[in-house]
């Protein structure tokens, strides 16, 4: 048996329910074969980045899993899929988004799997939420630099 790993996975939605989606999805994390979620960030309202379209609700949460990397990624994408998401073009709306953000301390380099994700220094919505729920795990000058993202937390 795997000791369990500490990942952090960021959640997105930008098209239909996006509040339920992310909620949702945060449950069904937690319903992952030899997963646990630990701790769920706030949701946050954010402008896009990189793409037009409507806002996005954006919340990262601890997992604590014994399931491979690749294996936990490949469950990230048929949660994706089971929520609707479709790809019609790079950055389109999206239903349901799933990042590994960070998986322990492991650095990956896979043909499908870079880890820890790679840019997710360069946006707000992934490092405020990160950082509420992992402090230890950002630093605070990367929150700093990107303030002119703009990111509200739903209370
Ligand atoms: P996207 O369409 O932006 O959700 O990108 C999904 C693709 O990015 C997946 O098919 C993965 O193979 C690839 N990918 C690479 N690194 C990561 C990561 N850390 N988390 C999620 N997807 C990743």
């Amino acid at each position: 048996m795997r000791a369990p790993v500490t990942a952090y996975v960021a959640l997105g939605a930008n098209l239909g329910d996006t509040q339920q989606a992310v909620r949702a999805a945060m449950d069904r994390l937690g319903q992952l074969p030899r997963s646990k979620v630990t701790a769920r960030s706030s949701l946050y309202r954010t402008a896009p980045v990189g793409t037009t379209g409507p806002d996005f609700i954006n919340a990262v949460v601890r997992l604590d899993t014994s399931l491979p990397a690749p294996v936990l990624l490949d469950a990230l994408l048929a949660l994706e899929q089971a929520a609707g998401r479709e790809r019609p073009w790079p950055n389109a709306p999206r239903t349901l988004d799933l990042d590994l953000l960070l998986y322990g301390d492991a650095r990956i380099a896979s043909a499908r799997l870079t880890v820890p994700h790679p840019r997710m220094n360069e946006r707000a919505f992934v490092l405020v939420p990160l950082a509420e729920i992992a402090p230890g795990r950002v630093p605070p000058q990367a929150i700093a630099a990107l303030t002119c993202q703009v990111i509200a937390r739903i209370p």
